[in-house]
């Protein structure tokens, strides 16, 4: 049985004092849901002295519909988010992400913010002591190699988060909070795709809010995961698909990816030559084809990177007709 290592726990009531706490002790660590920290501390791959819970602190869960946008707190769980109706009524491929991290349980205590924050995963990584220890340790984690790229100077990671692509694609911004002050990031700035820590963001500062802009009438959007079992396991594959129409024809087109590389990426589109024309099959095919061009998995997961390559164009097609589906339901 794997056991917990000694460590503190503060329980702050307000966001200033959270973030006071985790400035004057370096080292620490937020923990919102704990559903990703505990265990990553139980494999000694994150050994915080101390622990500030979030749980404390209210006026961070709930939707609110504020000026155009929709206002999510950090601290909401996912499971109310994917029951949420504002949620559920105009950003459906949310709902559809967020119900489908992990299984029931996980999913009422893990929260959107721990989700958005969530540590990069790697199958030389999530691992034990021991384990890592007897392989021999990696950049990431107390080692000076990675077993995933040869000579490789940087960690590679996979960014595991389903809520990510899906934020992405709705052109989400985060509130982030520090003894310093707030600021905005769109969450495109947000990752970035060093695999030891793939997130601007300073230890002392908290996710607050996450900001959507809600979407303009005619667009739709989804969610597709590919994994090995319908539950509990992380994405090996996850695509988030957005395209904004008037009459019929396309405006705008997303396709975000996860679990390829250490940042959630936006696929870059050739845009000019997707608008104007409508949403069928051969669109679909043409923007599949250009995410599979774009997407090159690496081994840094269990899945062989050639199958999960070959998946690209399929969950990206299974994506879109999901999504149109959805619109004509
Ligand atoms: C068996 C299992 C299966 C899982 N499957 C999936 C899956 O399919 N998809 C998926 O995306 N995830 C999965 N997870 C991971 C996890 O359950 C979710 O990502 C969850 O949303 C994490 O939220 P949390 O509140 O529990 O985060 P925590 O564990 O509390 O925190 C995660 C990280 O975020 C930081 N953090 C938390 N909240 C904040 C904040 N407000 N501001 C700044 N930093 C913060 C913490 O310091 C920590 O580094 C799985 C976990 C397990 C154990
Ligand atoms: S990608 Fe390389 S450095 Fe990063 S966790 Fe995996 S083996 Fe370690």
């Amino acid at each position: 049985m794997l056991r917990l290592p000694p460590f503190e726990v503060a329980e702050p009531t307000t966001v200033a004092e959270a973030t006071r706490i985790l400035k004057e002790r370096p080292g620490a660590r937020a923990m919102a849901g704990g559903t990703d920290l505990l265990p990553n501390m139980k494999h000694e791959i994150t050994t915080p002295g101390l622990v500030v819970g979030l749980w404390g602190i209210p006026g961070l869960r709930g939707v609110t519909l504020d000026g155009g946008h929709l206002k999510i707190g950090a601290l909401s769980s996912l499971h109310a988010l994917s029951e949420d109706p504002l949620i559920r009524a105009h950003l459906p491929s949310l709902a559809e992400a967020v119900g489908q991290i992990a299984g029931p349980q996980l999913r009422r205590m893990g929260t959107i913010g721990g989700n958005v924050c969530l540590d990069t995963r790697c199958v030389y990584i999530n691992q034990t002591y021991f384990w890592r220890q007897a392989l021999g340790f990696c950049l990431k984690k107390d080692g000076t190699v990675c077993h995933v790229v040869k000579g490789g100077r940087r960690c590679v990671a996979a960014a595991s988060n389903d809520s990510a692509p899906v934020l992405m694609s709705l052109d989400a911004t985060l509130k982030l909070e520090s003894a310093e002050g707030t600021r905005i990031v769109p969450i495109d700035d947000f990752y970035d795709s060093d695999g030891v820590f793939n997130q601007q963001r300073r230890p002392d500062e908290l996710l607050t809010e996450i900001s959507v802009p809600l979407p303009k009438p005619g667009t739709i959007a989804a969610y597709t995961k590919l994994r090995t079992r319908a539950a509990i396991d992380f994405p090996e594959l996850g695509v988030a698909v957005l395209a904004e129409r008037a009459e019929g024809l396309v405006e705008r087109i997303e396709v975000c990816v996860t679990a390829l590389a250490a940042r959630p990426v936006r696929v870059p589109l050739p845009l000019e030559a997707l608008k104007g024309r409508p949403l069928d099959a051969a669109l679909i095919d043409q923007v599949a084809a250009e995410a599979y061009r774009r997407c090159k998995p690496l081994k840094n997961i269990a899945t062989e990177p050639a199958y999960r390559r070959e998946m690209v164009p399929v969950f990206v097609r299974r994506a879109f007709r999901l999504a149109l589906a959805r619109a004509s339901a």
